[in-house]
């Protein structure tokens, strides 16, 4: 028997494995004789975890060395204003708008910079990434923001945008919230990648922000000494008392990540294989469909999030009944939206995506 699906958005399923590790080490870590969560962050148990988890995440991701790598607190939307704080200094900042938290990362950069739009998707509904070549980029911005994965609307960057090519110097800030790791990363291409861990790599409360070198130190006077970059960076992510189990549940699935294997891909290559293959299916399942439809243009739509709507929406509450009664969970959509949203994250097994295929084809037979 296997435990129900979880297609929630987060805070998310994690892979059963690290769930039964860290059962099994709750009570005693490695004859510590104690649990992670009773630790002192700065005892030698706790910073082997520490510096294991990062060397992990380092490598899972190809996070190249001029990178630090931050384990921080606060989530995606507190980095909706400590990127600021570190990087625009009080000057003017770029935003492309593709959804609801791109949205919110342009308001609250507003508090402290000069944030415009360089392009938008709204007039599209957010269905569609705009496509670069619009891009209205000011060569003053110190830097511009996107969000990769739009875990509301169900769109994705299928690439990064390469800024230089673009015949910008600005940083590029990548909100890679509910899509980190499950896709490779082209590093040349970012400045500072930040995301909450509680999709991909854990639970709630962990934030990783990923920095490159030369945007340390450039803080506003404003900015908490807990989150500027460089004093976070100084101190090995223990300036304040990090989230050590959030880091301890990350580190274990980084772990897992990296046991990963798909053919010949290992880890996060094997991850994107699937990830890709468990996409083809569920899409494919509600394309074929005249009961049900994803409205988002094919070239831009998520590898992780999902939306779509029952043609007959009086049938919403029936579907998710149903759903449940399978062991198919947390299906409703975000209420901005509307209709169902699956996310179908790393920890997501194929055969999860084929239960849910199996359940709509069932669930449109039954209501024929
Ligand atoms: N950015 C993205 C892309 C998200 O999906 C979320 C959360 N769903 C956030 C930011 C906000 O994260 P938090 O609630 O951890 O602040």
């Amino acid at each position: 028997m296997h435990r129900p699906y979880n297609f929630s958005a987060g805070p998310a399923a994690i892979p059963e494995e690290v769930l039964q590790q860290a059962a099994s080490e709750m009570l005693d870590w490695h004859g510590s004789g104690m649990s992670v969560m009773e630790m002192s962050h700065r005892g030698k148990e706790f910073i082997s975890i520490c510096e294991k988890a990062e060397a992990d995440f380092r490598q899972l991701l190809a996070v190249p060395e001029q990178f630090h790598i931050l384990f921080m607190q606060g989530g995606g939307l507190a980095e909706n204003a400590i990127v600021p704080l570190n990087l625009s200094r009080g000057g003017a900042v770029d935003f492309v708008l593709t959804g609801s938290w791109s949205q919110k990362s342009l308001k609250e950069a507003g508090k402290y910079a000069q944030a415009a739009v360089a392009a938008s998707a709204e007039d599209s509904g957010f269905t569609r990434i705009p496509d670069a070549a619009g891009w209205k980029l000011n060569p003053q911005a110190e830097y511009l923001h996107i969000c990769s994965n739009e875990t509301i609307h169900g769109i994705e960057f299928q690439t990064l945008p390469d800024l230089r090519a673009l015949g910008s110097q600005a940083p590029l800030v990548i909100d890679f919230s509910s899509h980190v790791a499950s896709r490779t990363v082209d590093w040349s291409r970012v400045g500072v990648a930040f995301g909450g861990a509680q999709k991909n790599l854990g639970p709630a409360g962990l934030t990783l922000v990923v920095v490159r070198d030369d945007l340390l130190g450039r803080a506003l006077d404003i900015c908490p000494s807990a989150f500027n970059y460089q004093t976070v960076a100084a101190n090995q992510s223990m300036y304040n008392t990090p989230p050590t189990w959030g880091i301890y549940i990350a580190g274990l699935t980084f772990e897992w990540i990296l046991r990963q294997r798909e053919g010949a891909l290992e880890g996060v290559a094997a991850l994107e294989a699937r990830n890709r293959a468990k996409a083809e299916l569920l899409y494919g399942a509600i394309d074929q469909s005249a009961f049900y439809e994803n409205r988002v243009a094919l070239d831009s739509r998520s590898r992780m999030n999902v939306p779509f709507f029952l043609k007959d929406e009086s049938r919403n509450d029936a579907f998710l009944a149903g759903a449940k009664a399978r062991g198919l969970l947390q299906l409703k959509g975000h209420k901005s939206v509307g209709g169902m949203r699956a996310s179908i994250y790393n920890a997501m097994p194929l055969a999860g995506v084929q239960a849910l295929v199996d359940y709509l084809r069932d669930f449109e037979r039954s209501a024929a």
